[in-house]
């Protein structure tokens, strides 16, 4: 079992897996859903990486190993948001109460292309070689940021791409909040504003609480600074420093870093305004990137 493990996953098996997902619970839903052999693993990730590849190189957005192990359950019968949160906390990815409330709030199939699998657990893509991130990285995130989203805090969400974490975010900071999107992509922005116009979270937009900005992400959006907590949706080379200066002292940012490999990292500011930076997983999402280079394709 562990050899077909470290098949698949290699050099993207997150080293620091068990801070997210106790092994215990891996090994639990390995047992429930047997792996094929490790030569069925290397041929299925090279025949759907190279169709990935061709499409766009960074067509997805997640933890290689939940990405492997979703292709077990996502043709089964998830095919409602409910039940794709309920497999988040089976797998241990939902651990609390309350992110398993806004997950169940904001339904996921507004956010799709029309005629995606809405609930499957996977990175789409939304054009612009964009993805929207797969439902484990939004539930790992949202866990990970849970104690800096209480009601009346402030939240920013750079690439908010289609606008779904930016929805989770301002029901979890509520009314007297505020929650940030931006997106360097215009037409993202218009496809988020509508996707929001439907969702739980519209009369949060409507009341200004919530906020979908064109912009360059790398720079923050100071105008609301500072952030509680600041989630960052593509992967930077290393962390912008207006994000971490438009950090509250006791906030905390959540950014993939890297370029091929890269990992989550969990930045918190402490109260003197130093930082402590800690590696959550392994992850692969787009870059962060000019407009210009990922209008290129990178
Ligand atoms: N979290 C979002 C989107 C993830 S994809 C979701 O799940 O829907 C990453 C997004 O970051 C893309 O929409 C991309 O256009 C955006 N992006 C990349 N570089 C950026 C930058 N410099 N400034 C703002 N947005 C950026």
């Amino acid at each position: 079992m562990r050899n077909s493990v470290v098949a698949y996953s290699f050099r993207h098996f997150p080293p620091l897996m068990h801070r997210s997902v106790p092994l215990f619970c891996l090994q639990r839903c390995l047992n429930r859903h047997p792996l094929p052999s490790p030569s069925t693993l290397l041929f299925k990730t090279s025949s759907s990486s190279s169709s990935c590849a061709l499409l766009n190189p960074f067509n997805f957005t997640g933890n290689s190993l939940f990405r492997k192990m979703e292709r077990y359950w996502s043709g089964s019968s998830v095919n409602k948001n409910k039940g794709m949160v309920e497999h988040l906390q089976r797998y241990g990815v939902i651990q609390s109460k309350k992110v398993a409330e806004v997950m169940e709030t904001v339904d996921r199939a507004l956010f799709v292309p029309d005629g995606s699998s809405a609930y499957e657990d996977s990175p789409m893509s939304i054009g612009f070689n964009a993805t929207i991130s797969a439902p484990h990285m939004h539930a790992t995130c949202l866990q990970l940021l849970e104690k800096h989203l209480q009601p009346g805090m402030h939240a920013l969400d750079v690439g908010s791409g289609t606008g779904y974490l930016t929805a989770c975010f301002a029901l979890m900071v509520g009314p007297q909040g505020r929650a940030i999107g931006v997106e360097h992509i215009p037409e993202l922005v218009a496809m988020s504003l509508k996707n929001v116009e439907k969702s739980a979270a519209a009369p949060l937009l409507k009341d200004g609480s919530l906020a979908l900005h064109v912009g360059d992400g790398r720079e923050g959006w100071p105008e609301f600074a500072p952030y509680d907590a600041i989630h960052v949706g593509a992967a930077a080379p290393e962390i912008p420093k207006p994000l971490i200066e438009q950090l509250k002292p006791g906030g905390r940012l959540v950014i993939p870093v890297g370029n091929i490999f890269q990992e989550l990292k969990v930045v918190d500011k402490n109260e003197d305004g130093s930082v402590t930076v800690r590696t959550e997983t392994s992850v692969r999402y787009v870059p962060l990137t000019s407009r210009e280079s990922q209008l290129r394709g990178y």
